[in-house]
C-alpha cells in the first residue's frame, strides 16, 4: 500500500477519503482538516484568544496541540473532577503536556468548589453523574474563558462524536437540540464562542495522530460515562461506515450544510428565555446566568443539603 500523496510506503488507510498516507503525509492532512474546520466555519480569527478544554484524553490533548502548532494563542484549561485514579491521571497528563510544551494551563477542583463529589451530585441531584458532571463543566468553562480574557472556547469532539450526537438527536426530533448540533455555537451575552476543530475527523484517525505525535494520554474510562445509546449509535454508525465509507462524513455535513433553512433561528441561541436577573448575572457567585441563582449555584446548594440530610459533613470519597 502506497501513500496517495507521495508514494511512500503507506501506514494508515482512509477508505472514507479513498486515501492511504505516509506518517507525514498523514499528519498533513490532519492539520489541513482542522484548518479547513476552522477557516469553513470562522471558528476562530487570528487575533482571538483560545480557551482549550482539555480532559485528559486523546482528542482534546492532540487538539491543543494543532492549535499550538498551526500558530494560535491558547490556554488549556482542566477541570479536575476527584473520580479518583482516573481523575489522577488525567490531571497528570494535562499537567506534564502544558509544562512540555510551556504552555499556560488553569486547572480547577471540582470537589473543592463543590464541597462534594461526582457521587454526591448524582445522589443530591438524583441524575445521572454525567449530567451534573456536563453542568459544572459548562459553568467552570464560562468563568474561566470570562477571567483570562479568551474569545473562543475549543473542546475536541470528534466527526464520531458529532454524527452519533446527531443521530440521537434526529431519532427522536429534539429540536432545541438539533439547532445547536453544529461545530460552531457564536458569542451570547458575554460568554465566549463554542468551537469544534476536529469536527472533520473521526475517532480513529484522532487515535492515529496522537499515536503518531507521542502524545500520552489517559486511557482509562471515566467510570460514570457508560452512555450506553451514545456508544450504541457510534457502532452503528461505524457499521453503516464500513458497509458505505464516506457516509458518516456525508450524514453530518449533509446535515450542517442545511442547518440555517432548518432552524433559520439557531444564530440565536437562548437556553431559558430572556434574563431573569437584573443584570444577567447569578446573585451568589457573580458569574453570567440566566435566572436569579444560576445552576450551578443551586447544584452547589443541593449538594450542601443533601449532605447535612445525612449527617455527613465531609465529602464521601470516591
Ligand atoms: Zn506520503
Ligand atoms: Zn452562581
Amino acid at each position: 500500500m502506497k501513500c496517495r500523496a507521495c508514494t511512500k510506503k503507506a501506514v494508515i488507510k482512509l477508505p472514507s477519503h479513498n486515501s492511504a498516507f505516509c506518517p507525514e503525509c498523514f499528519d498533513r492532512f490532519v492539520l489541513s482538516q482542522v484548518g479547513r474546520a476552522i477557516d469553513e466555519h470562522k471558528m476562530i480569527a487570528p487575533d482571538d484568544h483560545v480557551l482549550v478544554a482539555v480532559s485528559g484524553g486523546k482528542d482534546s490533548l492532540a487538539l491543543w496541540e494543532i492549535l499550538t502548532r498551526l500558530g494560535y494563542k491558547t490556554t488549556g484549561f482542566h477541570l479536575d473532577l476527584g473520580i479518583g485514579d482516573y481523575s489522577r491521571e488525567s490531571r497528570g497528563h494535562v499537567e506534564s503536556f502544558a509544562s512540555r510544551h510551556q504552555l499556560p494551563l488553569v486547572v480547577e477542583s471540582l470537589r473543592e468548589e463543590v464541597d462534594g463529589s461526582v457521587t454526591d451530585i448524582a445522589r443530591a441531584t438524583r441524575r445521572p453523574a454525567c449530567s451534573g458532571c456536563g453542568l459544572s463543566k459548562r459553568y467552570f468553562f464560562n468563568r474561566t474563558a470570562l477571567r483570562t480574557g479568551a474569545s473562543v472556547l475549543a473542546t475536541g469532539h470528534n466527526l464520531d462524536d458529532e454524527a452519533s450526537r446527531l443521530f440521537g438527536n434526529l431519532l427522536h426530533w429534539h429540536d432545541e437540540y438539533l439547532a445547536k448540533n453544529r461545530p460552531d455555537l457564536p458569542a451570547i451575552e458575554g460568554l465566549s464562542k463554542k468551537v469544534k476543530p476536529l469536527v472533520r475527523l473521526t475517532e480513529k484517525e484522532m487515535a492515529s495522530y496522537a499515536f503518531l505525535r507521542k502524545i500520552p494520554y489517559v486511557l482509562k474510562e471515566c467510570p460514570h460515562s457508560v452512555d450506553a445509546k451514545q456508544l450504541l449509535y457510534k457502532k452503528l454508525l461505524n457499521e453503516v461506515e464500513m458497509a458505505s465509507p464516506g457516509t458518516k462524513h456525508a450524514f453530518l455535513f449533509g446535515f450542517l450544510e442545511r442547518i440555517d433553512r432548518f432552524y433559520p433561528d439557531s444564530e440565536t441561541p437562548d437556553p431559558e428565555g430572556a434574563f431573569l436577573s437584573p443584570d444577567g448575572r447569578c446573585e451568589r457567585c457573580g458569574e453570567i446566568s440566566w435566572t436569579p441563582v444560576c445552576s450551578f449555584c443551586r447544584l452547589k446548594e443541593r449538594v450542601r443539603e443533601e449532605l447535612a440530610r445525612n449527617g455527613e459533613k465531609e465529602p464521601r470519597p470516591t
